[in-house]
């Protein structure tokens, strides 16, 4: 708890204190000044005593503060009884940042008992040494009041130095109450993250002003734990090993469906389905389509490969495909085995949301373009000749 101490023995009466509370929490009893519960502690008085008659004792908002647990938790989303592969991709990079600060790599598991329990082992595969699990029929599916509610306490309990979630719908819905319950702050979708070598801070980076400037932002060192939720596909996938051993800590969640102010009636899939970030083969257009219509040529090739279709800005921003198809620094973070670029001159922007695929191959008709610098193979030419060519091709061989 903070505290306002005011010294009665050096307080002179004066009244200075009394106008520089903002809350009009200060008042004069028997020529000393008193506080009452109106006090925010923010300290405007402290500083214009002239008498140094008032201390201010402000309190620990970490919620890690006085453990010796302060370990980086990785959540481990599920839904439809699969772990989302940005838990894992999490657990990929999170090992390095517990190796740079020194301490374990815990994942965060929220569900039904069964259901759950191979999620744990999936996870200490994936690196975690220790996984806490927080059981309850309640968690079955995911609900912001219950999970939320499993988060905290855990949280409260063990006392992680840092939280890390996927910047999936999910993730940020429960991230966000997660981070207000426990008065700590939140970096959303961070495309990079790494720990400063001096202060063992969690450094975490994200487009900033409409992606113009990327920001490195560091949490307040008085709130703990530090939190941000993370774009899939920036980090790669760690290699899975079932022999590794881990630690599985049980706890059961202490709440009850009266509880809880949703209900789950019925999931109905949405009418587009862009799954880009799990898309294994991409076929992207970019302002070298020239029209809306054309992207049909994108779409046979993309039908035939089983691929989904991506799009540059330029493209986005003229309005010939919906935004949710945008690849890039300002839409998606991509990482497919394959990426086929049509049109695309390859910005650096553009580069930042698909430069770590596998392999790329570019179709462009300027042989110059700088899309060229980074493509496993390039194709120098018309792409409404080049690309209804390949899908003939891939037709053929693929027997489609
Ligand atoms: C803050 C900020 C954020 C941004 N975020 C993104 C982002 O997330 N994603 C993104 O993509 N961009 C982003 N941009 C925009 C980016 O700078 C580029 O303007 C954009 O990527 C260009 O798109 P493009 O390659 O389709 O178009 P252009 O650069 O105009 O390139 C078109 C290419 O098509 C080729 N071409 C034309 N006709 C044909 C043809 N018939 N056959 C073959 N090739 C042909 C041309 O040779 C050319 O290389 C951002 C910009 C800013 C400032």
């Amino acid at each position: 708890m903070s505290k306002l101490i005011i010294d009665k023995d050096t307080c002179t009466g004066c009244e200075s204190c009394i106008p520089s509370c903002p809350f009009d929490a200060l008042s004069m009893q028997e020529g000393k000044a008193v506080v009452d519960e109106k006090c925010t502690f923010c300290g405007a008085c402290v500083e214009v005593c002239p008498v140094n008659a008032i201390t201010l004792i402000k309190e620990e908002k970490s919620a890690a503060e006085g453990t010796s647990a302060k370990d980086i938790w990785i959540f481990i989303e599920h839904e439809f009884g699969k772990v989302a592969s940005i838990s894992f991709e999490l657990l990929g990079q999170g090992r390095g940042l517990a190796d740079a600060v020194g301490c374990k790599l815990c994942g965060m598991l929220l569900g039904d008992k069964e259901a759950v329990d191979p999620f744990a082992k999936e996870a200490i595969a994936h690196g975690a040494e220790k996984v806490y699990v927080m059981e309850s029929p309640l968690l079955k599916q995911y609900r912001t009041d219950p999970y939320a509610e499993a988060a905290v306490s855990l949280i409260r309990k063990y006392k992680p130095e840092i939280v890390l979630f996927g910047a999936t719908t999910q993730g940020r819905d429960f991230a966000g109450r997660v981070a207000t319950t426990l008065e700590t702050g939140l970096t959303a979708d961070c495309t990079d993250l790494g720990i400063d070598p001096e202060t063992k801070y969690l450094v975490q980076t994200r487009p900033a002003f409409g992606g113009n400037i990327m920001a490195t932002i560091l949490d307040h060192p008085e709130f703990r734990p530090q939190m941000a939720t993370v774009r899939p596909k920036v980090f790669p996938m760690p290699p899975k090993d079932d022999s590794r051993k881990g630690e599985i800590i049980r706890e059961t969640l202490q709440m009850t469906e009266d509880q809880v102010r949703t209900k789950i009636l019925e999931f109905i899939k949405g009418a587009e389905t862009v799954n880009l970030s799990d898309a294994e083969i991409i076929v992207s257009g970019g302002r070298g389509m020239g029209g809306g219509e054309n992207f049909k040529v994108i779409r046979e090739l993309a039908g035939v490969l089983g691929a989904a279709v991506g799009a540059s800005r330029a493209a986005v921003d003229s309005g010939w495909i919906p935004y949710e198809h945008q690849v890039g620094q300002t839409g998606r973070t991509v990482r497919p085995k394959i990426y086929i670029a049509c049109g695309i001159s390859g910005s650096i922007q553009h580069q930042a949301g698909m430069k770590t695929s596998d392999i790329i191959v570019a179709i462009n008709k300027d042989g110059e373009a700088p899309i060229f610098k980074i493509a496993t193979y390039g194709i120098v030419g018309d792409l409404f000749t080049v690309v209804p060519m390949l899908t003939q091709e891939f037709k053929k061989r693929l027997g489609r």
